[in-house]
């Protein structure tokens, strides 16, 4: 097993951002040929999906579709102010699975590895768990 660490700086309050080549990067610095990738955000108001990175437009409508689901307000208990964004964090997740072949990620043609961002601007951490096929 190999563990990689990301850092990101989020710029905004909400963001999704397109880490897949940072990814790509850390299978390859890992020298795994064949196995999975299991990609970990340690956070509790952030998460990480896979969805199209091809049109932007994907990206906002997510974000906006969230704020929809799960808007800001004084109506939550958890007193820090930001209930909203563990709410959408734990809606999308903390990890997904990706396989790797020939020492490459295996995704759709369509699709990207996108770390989503639901209280910044912060310092942001994902880890990236590289593990042979058994
Ligand atoms: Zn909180």
């Amino acid at each position: 097993m190999a563990l990689k660490r990301i850092s990101i700086k989020t710029q905004a309050k909400q963001e999704i951002v397109d880490i897949t080549e940072r990814v790509a990067r850390a299978v390859r610095e890992s020298a795994l040929s064949d196995g999975l990738c299991t990609i970990f955000v340690p956070h509790t108001t952030a998460a990480i999906t896979i969805n199209e990175n091809a049109d932007p437009a994907v990206k906002e409508d997510i974000l906006s579709a969230l704020g929809r689901l799960v808007p800001a307000g004084p109506h939550y208990k958890h007193a820090e102010g930001n209930a909203h964004a563990h709410i959408r964090a734990s809606l999308l997740g903390h990890s997904v699975t990706v396989p790797i072949e020939a020492g490459r990620l295996v995704l759709g043609t369509w699709q990207g590895i996108l770390f989503c961002e639901f209280d910044g601007p912060r310092q942001r951490e994902v880890w990236v768990i590289s593990s042979p096929a058994s």
